[in-house]
C-alpha cells in the first residue's frame, strides 16, 4: 500500500482558495475558489478529497464498485461464450462476428432466442455499469468520449439484437429475410466499433491507475480483435452470398468459394479465440488494479478528508 499523497501545494493560493478549476470527485462541482478545508456546496464532501489529481485511488469508491462489478460479469460472460464456442467447435466460432448475419439465415427456435436475448440483456447490463460516468465529470471534457461511444454502441446493437431476433420468429418471407441480414450486418459492425472503444475505455481507466503496461497492451489487444472481428464480418457476408443453395445444386466455382470461406472462416475463428483469451487475462488484471484502487479509494473515503502533511490534525469530516 502506497502512503497517501500530499495535496500539491500548488493548488492553492496564498489566501488558501483553490486557484484552479477542480471539479468535486462527487458531484462535479468546480470548487475553485473554495478553501482546502471546506466542503462541496452542492454535496457536501471535503474539499481535500477532490484535489489530488484524477488517479482513480481519489475517485468515488460507489463508482469504482460499478466498474468493479461490471468487468467481473464480462469475465464471466467471456468465459461461457469460450466454453460454447469449445462445445459448437471451432469454426463455428469463426462467425462470431458475423453471428447475427448467419443468425438470419436459420431460423431461430423460441428457446435459443431467448438464450440470446438474456445473454444479449446480461452483457448490456454489464456494459453499463463498466461505462458508468465518473461523477466528478473527469473525462467527460469531449461528449464523444470512449465510455459514451462505448454505451450508445452497445445500447443500438441490443436493441438491434432483440429487434433480429423477434423478426426472424415472427416470419420469414425474402423481404424480411433481407431486411435482417442487413440489420445482421449493421450490429457485426456495431460490435467491431464497441470493441474497438471499450479497450480504449481499458485503456484511459489504465492511465488513472497509472499502469503503463496495461495502457500499452490495450492498444495490442484492440488491434487485434478489430482485424479478427472484420475478417468474421466479411465470412459471415461472404457465406450469406456464397452459400445460399442454388437452385440446381452447388455448382464447382461455389463449392471452391465454400472452401476457401471455410479457411477464412478458421483463421478468422482461431484469432477471435486468441483475442477472447487475450481479453479474459486483461480483463482479469485490470479488475484486480481497479480493485487496489476501490481499496485505496475506500479507505480514503473513509477516514480523514484529506492528508495535507505530515503531523497536521486530521480534519473532522
Ligand atoms: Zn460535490
Amino acid at each position: 500500500m502506497q502512503p497517501m499523497p500530499e495535496v500539491p501545494a500548488q493548488s492553492f493560493g496564498p489566501d488558501g482558495a483553490l486557484m484552479h478549476d477542480t471539479p468535486c470527485r462527487r458531484c462535479g462541482y468546480n470548487l475553485r475558489g473554495l478553501r482546502e478545508n471546506g466542503n462541496c456546496p452542492e454535496c457536501g464532501t471535503p474539499v481535500g478529497r477532490s484535489v489530488m489529481g484524477d488517479l482513480l485511488r481519489f475517485a468515488d469508491p460507489a463508482w469504482l464498485r460499478q466498474i468493479s462489478t461490471g468487468l467481473s460479469m464480462l469475465l464471466w460472460l467471456i468465459l461461457l461464450h469460450i466454453l460454447v464456442s469449445c462445445l459448437t467447435g471451432g469454426v463455428s466460432a469463426a462467425a462470431r462476428g458475423a453471428s447475427v448475419v448467419a443468425r438470419g439465415a436459420s431460423s431461430a427456435s423460441g428457446l435459443s432466442a431467448a438464450a440470446s436475448v438474456a445473454l444479449a440483456a446480461v452483457s448490456l447490463v454489464a456494459m453499463w455499469k463498466v461505462t458508468s460516468p465518473d461523477p466528478s465529470g473527469l473525462g467527460e471534457e469531449s461528449q464523444f468520449n470512449a465510455r459514451s461511444i462505448v454505451r450508445f454502441v452497445t445500447g443500438a446493437s441490443f436493441a438491434v439484437t432483440v429487434a433480429v431476433l423477434l423478426m426472424s420468429l415472427i416470419s420469414a418471407n425474402p423481404v424480411m429475410f433481407m431486411v435482417i441480414a442487413l440489420l445482421g450486418f449493421a450490429n457485426s459492425l456495431m460490435v467491431v466499433i464497441a470493441e474497438w472503444y471499450k479497450y480504449k475505455l481499458y485503456e484511459y481507466l489504465a492511465s488513472r491507475i497509472p499502469d503503463r503496461m496495461m495502457i500499452s497492451r490495450a492498444r495490442t489487444i484492440r488491434w487485434i480483435g478489430v482485424i479478427f472481428l472484420l475478417i468474421g464480418v466479411i465470412a459471415g457476408v461472404l457465406g450469406m452470398v456464397v452459400l445460399r443453395p442454388p437452385a440446381g445444386g452447388m455448382a464447382p466455382t461455389m463449392a471452391g468459394a465454400g472452401i476457401a470461406l471455410i479457411i477464412i472462416g478458421a483463421v478468422g475463428g482461431l484469432g477471435l479465440l486468441v483475442y477472447a483469451v487475450m481479453g479474459v487475462f486483461y480483463l482479469f488484471r485490470l479488475r484486480k488494479g481497479i480493485n487496489e484502487q476501490l481499496r485505496m479509494a475506500e479507505m480514503i473515503w473513509s477516514t480523514a478528508p484529506l492528508a495535507r502533511a505530515a503531523g497536521s490534525p486530521p480534519s473532522p469530516l
